[in-house]
């Protein structure tokens, strides 16, 4: 490392003292999520908001902007200039919405999100309708507010998958839709319901056992990382020394937790392979939310459900589970954890029908930023376009336009990820085959190879590295939907 200035020592330790606060208020959601008695809550919830209030001044203080202003050009130090120009990513993105504005916004998002509950409850699309207007509203405002060049959807995007446009989008949606509609329909005669022989129960402390087994092969690490109960599972990395993972048990489905323990898993050792170089540095985290997502279903999906991975670890399941799923052959199981079913619960799809979902959503987004359709026609707009993608129709707005947190919490852009997440993963096994026989990798038992690839290439840069640098430099390409495509038509037509 070359000499840094006092100048640059003053900046890190501004970076530190940001990194302190974003890690309280990590672990304070962490403990609200699993282990906060409920009469907490509230005060919690103001204490979160005291500390995100702290850091939101640091992140905008006059302090961070000398830095940007007297360091970006003159420094020498790579950590160093790309953590300037991620603050002032965040400088700007702050400083261009009024302060009242934002203020009268995010307790918009607490209340709208309890209307959501509420709604969704009473399945009453119109209890939830002016707070979604308004949520619609308020971005279009911040959109215009941030700036973008041809689409105001692209100010969102921006958010969680920079480099990713609408342009982008347009050109890769309507392929994988036509291509997996298509596959839909080939593989649609096959029996339906395979996957009811899994129902079965299974002691909730069996399946913890053998999802640990398996975090282990996969390299987490439970010196830097922990895994405990919650209702709605998810990673959070305090630090990269300190990655928690979260997860749901179903006694009567071992899918649920075990998929979902491996799904989690992946996404924490994104996180704890992170270089050491980048700690306390807003660099010390995945790189986009597309990127993260590519991570857990890397893991999920093209790990734990190829054919490969059960017949290295049949056994080993079957050392955990009850005698009942002796009776199930290794090629019935492994068509059954495969099923492939149109649901109409998007976190309940399978991994050819998911991104079918995610497009509708973007859809439905992209319109409303732009004025094409009115927030009062959302749930029959939505009825028919699920109809159109998927062939079924929801009984109620439960099951529809009211089943996602999302939009209730102001969360416009964010679903597109989700989809170049599967896209992204695809494209990174497409890169490891050409480096090593990956099924032998799998069958043999020992992940290593796997996870210090993906370390890396991917892992080790946390944000120094954009999304579409990652997926180039990896890759040699950008996005491209071909290989998701080629996976699935190579699985699902020789099942
Ligand atoms: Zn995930």
């Amino acid at each position: 490392m070359t000499q840094i200035t006092k100048t640059e020592k003053d900046f890190l330790q501004l970076l530190r003292e940001q990194s302190a606060y974003q890690e309280a208020i990590n672990l304070a959601q962490w403990d609200a999520r699993t282990k906060l008695p409920k009469k907490g809550a509230s005060q919690r919830a103001e204490m979160v908001g005291f500390l995100s209030e702290k850091l939101h001044q640091l992140q905008t203080s006059e302090k961070i902007a000398y830095f940007i202003d007297a360091l970006s050009d003159k420094t020498t130090d790579t950590v160093i200039r790309r953590s300037l120009e991620e603050c002032k990513e965040v400088y700007e993105r702050n400083k261009k919405i009024p302060h009242d504005e934002f203020k009268e916004y995010v307790t918009l998002q607490s209340k709208s999100e309890a209307v959501w509950q509420e709604a969704r409850e009473k399945d009453d699309f119109a209890l939830f309708q002016p707070y979604l207007e308004k949520l619609v509203a308020y971005n279009k405002r911040f959109a215009d507010y941030w700036g973008y060049e041809d689409n105001i959807y692209d100010a969102l995007l921006h958010h969680y998958e920079p480099g990713v446009t609408t342009k982008t989008l347009d050109n890769v949606f309507p392929k994988l839709k036509t291509a997996l509609t298509e596959l839909l329909k080939d593989i649609k005669t096959q029996d339906a319901e395979k996957d009811n022989i899994l129902i079965h129960s299974f002691p909730k402390d069996k399946q913890r056992a053998f999802s640990i087994e398996i975090l282990k092969k996969m390299g987490f690490n439970f010196d830097a990382g922990r895994l405990d109960d919650t209702v709605h599972p998810f990673a959070i990395g305090i630090n990269k020394n300190d990655v928690r993972i979260t997860t749901r048990y179903d006694e009567m489905d071992f899918r649920m937790a075990v998929f979902g323990i491996i799904h989690e898993g992946g996404h924490a050792l994104y996180e704890q392979n992170i270089s050491d170089a980048l700690l306390h540095t807003p660099l010390a985290s995945g790189t986009s939310m597309g990127i993260h997502e590519s991570q857990s279903l890397f893991w999920e999906i093209f790990i734990a459900r190829s054919k490969a991975f059960w017949e290295a670890n049949y056994d080993l399941f079957q050392t955990y589970a009850p005698d009942y799923f002796n009776g199930i052959s290794l090629s019935e199981f492994y068509e059954a954890v495969n099923q492939v079913k149109p649901s109409l619960i998007r976190i309940e799809a399978d991994e050819l029908t998911y991104s079918l979902h995610i497009m509708l959503r973007y859809e439905l987004e992209k319109a409303l930023l732009n004025d094409a359709i009115k927030v009062k026609d959302l749930p029959n707009i939505w009825n028919e376009k699920i109809h159109d993608y998927l062939g079924i129709v929801p009984k109620n707005n439960r099951d529809g336009v009211l089943q996602d947190i999302h939009w209730a919490g102001g969360d416009f852009g964010y679903f597109p990820s989700y989809s170049l997440g599967y896209m992204y993963a695809a494209q990174f096994e497409h890169a490891m085959k050409k480096q090593m026989n990956l099924e032998d990798v799998i069958r043999s038992g020992d992940f290593s190879p796997i996870m210090n690839w993906l370390k890396e290439n991917i892992h080790q840069y946390g944000m120094m590295k954009k999304p579409m640098e990652i997926l180039q430099d990896v890759t040699g390409e950008g996005l491209n939907p071909d290989y998701l495509v080629q996976h699935l038509r190579t699985k699902f037509l020789t099942m």
